[in-house]
């Protein structure tokens, strides 16, 4: 691959020629050398066009059909059963003008079709209709990557919210019953937030919420472990396929590692430190059983540990008789 890359900026063109005359690469130069909003990379080996593509990321392939080592339509084909490349723009440039062999082109998704060779004029107007489309996409999916981050994650804390947790744990759980999986929760409260608030200022509050929450971030690792902030001082951990003793054992490590920050907390009841709470719950999801319950327990189990004096894990209280 040859390229001429200029000084990288976002709101290049970028073209990519493959084609196995060098000749032809030369006349491309040419002709985009005084339009400055292209950039372009040159491909004369078939066979690899698809990886040079996807390296190069371009807003449009300029594609020769009959190559020395490769069949341009069968490109074509490659490209479109790419997840990388499946929506990058493809015009046709062949020295073929039959009927039939652009009709093959555009049924396997090439988006336009020219003869070896057209106008300057002809050639970047096309590529910069089918490149521009191509780049407006792409911002677009950029744009709705960068709202969908930001819908899902906390402010403060950076993990994510309540809103993105309720669908996460309905979608683990019903994974759970279909699998035959147990699925754990853990429910943390920072101990008298209140008190803390009220004696060292609502900024400061969230201070030791951020801390607390790269507790959770550092300790919560396994693919799968999902944390949120649940709202005020609280937040919720789901682990999915994770037997009770484990999950206690990981809301240990949280209790542990939120002490050892050793924030210091004059209000607090409980220790000279900022302490957390945790109740732990697990669940093997049956067709009878909902996703509340669970949730229910977790939250019994949390106030369990504050009753019994905080700064602790609990797990849900054994009801009277069992
Ligand atoms: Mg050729």
């Amino acid at each position: 691959m040859s390229q001429n890359r200029k000084p990288s900026n976002d709101n290049h063109l970028r073209v990519l020629l493959v084609d196995d005359q060098l000749m032809i690469h030369e006349v491309l130069r040419r002709m985009l050398a005084e339009a400055d909003e292209f950039e372009l990379a040159c491909c004369s080996e078939g066979v690899r066009a698809p990886d040079v593509a996807r390296e190069f990321a371009p807003d449009v392939i300029l594609q020769d059909l009959v190559m020395q080592d490769a069949d341009g339509l069968e490109l074509l084909r490659q490209y479109k059963a790419d997840a990388a490349l499946r929506d990058v723009p493809v015009i046709v440039l062949s020295g073929n003008d039959k009927a039939d062999t652009k009709a093959q082109s555009f049924a396997l998704g090439a988006c336009d079709y020219l003869v070896k060779f057209p106008e300057r004029v002809e050639l970047l107007a096309r590529l910069r209709h089918h490149a521009n489309a191509h780049l407006a996409l792409r911002q677009r999916n950029a744009a709705w990557e960068e709202l969908k981050h930001i819908a899902i994650t906390d402010r403060l804390t950076g993990l994510y919210n309540r809103w993105y947790f309720d669908e996460v744990y309905a979608r683990e759980w019903l994974r759970a019953r279909r699998e035959r999986h147990p699925l754990a929760l853990l429910l943390l409260d920072v101990d008298y937030f209140k008190r803390y608030n009220d004696y060292y200022g609502h900024q400061a509050g969230d201070v030791c919420l951020q801390k607390v929450a790269r507790v959770l971030k550092d300790t919560c690792r396994r693919p799968g472990d999902f944390a949120a902030r649940y709202g005020g001082e609280e937040f919720v951990v789901v682990l999915p396929d994770t037997a009770l003793a484990n999950a206690v054992q990981l809301a240990q490590l949280i209790r542990a590692g939120v002490a050892a920050l050793e924030m210091p907390h004059a209000a607090s009841a409980v220790a000279q430190v900022v302490t957390v709470s945790v109740g732990a719950s697990c669940m093997l999801p049956r067709d009878e059983s909902c996703a509340e319950e669970l949730l229910r327990e977790a939250d019994r189990a949390l106030y369990r540990a504050k009753a019994e004096g905080r700064n602790r894990v609990a797990t849900p209280p054994v009801p009277d008789g069992a």
